[in-house]
């Protein structure tokens, strides 16, 4: 498991050091603005209420997951460089669809990002819950073209039982490596610097149970508010997909009818 903690600058008594540093920096800056170049084609593509829906798709998707007011709109928005691209609504119906967002050329989408419907959000009945579930068991278990997860979670509050729960419907195809998860620490802002390497320490000790040889896994500190990670993970995202395996274009299977999309994953 990997982590974009900061490291202290070395200095390594080179006189080169600071010309050899300050051309990684630039290196550094250069691959961010590339990537948040990229990030910045999103485009909203379609929405769609459930899993058999959506359209079939070879390109590489990445969703974004987390729990109602995590801060997912607002990453979404800020990696996407727009100020409405997703839409922070708490309106049920409206945040109970997966959007699909494609990046890349507009004549030559080379991936997509999904949203998917925040959760724990106390106001939901009990039906719109399970619809939830299902929506969001069904997608993470078995959307072919799903290549990673990106899951937006409170620094201050950490990962909570929802949101490990919704990690066990991916953990067995994040152990093979099939989808790489990175957890963004979000409102990274509101901690000092004691209290955000303890968020991620925290994290990273959880996550570690998740680790396998083929597993990739990150987490990061992230702030809207701040820019704080926003280069960095749009930089990890766009290595995902360069390093993508092609899926061939054929629709998603049908859920089992004895899938566990059944348990109660109710909001607290
Ligand atoms: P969502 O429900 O997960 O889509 O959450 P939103 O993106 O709507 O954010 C929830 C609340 O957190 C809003 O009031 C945002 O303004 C706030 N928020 C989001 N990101 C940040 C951040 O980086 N720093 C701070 N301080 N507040 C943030």
């Amino acid at each position: 498991m990997t982590s974009k903690t900061p490291t202290p600058q070395e200095n390594h008594g080179d006189s080169d050091a600071p010309v050899v540093e300050s051309l990684r920096v630039d290196t550094e800056a250069a691959r961010e603005k590339q990537a948040l170049a990229w990030t910045h084609t999103s485009r909203f593509l379609t929405t769609a209420a459930q899993l058999v829906h959506l359209p079939p798709n070879e390109l590489p998707e990445i969703a974004f997951v987390g729990r109602s007011n995590a801060g997912k709109s607002t990453a979404i928005n800020t990696l996407a460089q727009q100020k409405r691209l997703a839409f922070a609504s708490k309106t049920p119906g409206r945040t109970q669809h997966i959007n699909l967002f494609a990046l890349g050329p507009k004549d030559a989408p080379n991936a997509y990002f999904a949203d998917l419907p925040g959760y724990g959000y106390a106001a939901v009945n009990k039906a719109a819950k399970v619809r939830w579930q299902k929506v969001m068991a069904d997608y993470l278990k078995i959307r072919r073209s799903l290549s990673g997860v990106v899951l937006m979670v409170d620094s201050r509050l950490g990962l909570t039982d929802l949101d490990k729960q919704l990690l066990e419907f991916v953990a067995s195809r994040i152990a093979t490596g099939e989808i790489r998860l990175l957890v963004l620490l979000t409102k990274a802002d509101k901690l000092n610097r004691k209290e955000a390497n303890a968020s991620l320490a925290e994290c990273q000790e959880y996550l570690g149970g998740l680790c396998t040889e083929e597993s990739d896994v990150s987490v990061t500190l992230f702030s809207a508010l701040k820019k704080q990670g926003v280069g960095d993970v749009a930089v990890i995202l766009q290595e995902w997909v360069a390093s993508a395996p092609v899926v061939p274009p054929v629709g998603d299977l049908p859920p089992m009818p004895d899938d566990e999309a059944g348990e109660d994953l109710s909001p607290d």
